[in-house]
């Protein structure tokens, strides 16, 4: 089996089975995302308790890049210290935008999303689930008790 369809199986295999899909019983800091270009749709939900984050969950629909990359994010980051979420934002971002070598030791499945760059329309698709938790990690400081519910667009 070729690397590319190896890496396309990993791509369907999110979007059929998501992970992490449907509202948790709390969360403080909940942010949807719009990729109006493509009509994608997400609303994240972030658990943040001390410095890690305890919960990440999804719903949405729109195009398989957009809700893979969604679910896949929710589990690379489940569990894991800011620091180290906004470093994987950072790879992640960096692997999409600006042509950086992916770090597959820290991206580990997330590298799957990189032939997206071949379709250079649907990189939104892929980035609106990072852009959106990159809000609602940078806004989460605003979470006292209350739910924070943010926007994020893509333009
Ligand atoms: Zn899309």
């Amino acid at each position: 089996m070729a690397l590319d369809d190896l890496y396309r199986d990993v791509i369907l295999d999110h979007y059929r089975r998501p992970r992490n899909r449907g509202a948790p019983e709390a969360a403080g800091v909940v942010v949807e995302g719009v990729n109006p270009l493509c009509g994608d749709q997400i609303k994240l939900w972030l658990k943040i308790e001390g410095d890690t984050v305890t919960e990440a969950a999804f719903e949405g629909h729109g195009c398989s890049i957009s809700q893979a990359s969604v679910s896949m994010m929710t589990e690379a980051i489940k569990g894991k210290p800011v620091s180290e979420v906004e470093r994987i934002i950072s790879d992640f971002r960096g692997m999409m935008l600006d042509g950086a070598e992916p770090n597959p030791d820290r991206l580990g499945d997330l590298v799957a999303l990189e032939g997206v760059k071949r379709y250079p329309v649907r990189i939104k698709c892929a980035v609106l689930a990072w852009n959106t938790l990159r809000l609602g990690l940078a806004e989460r400081t605003r979470f006292h008790g209350q739910q924070v519910v943010l926007t994020h667009s893509e333009t």
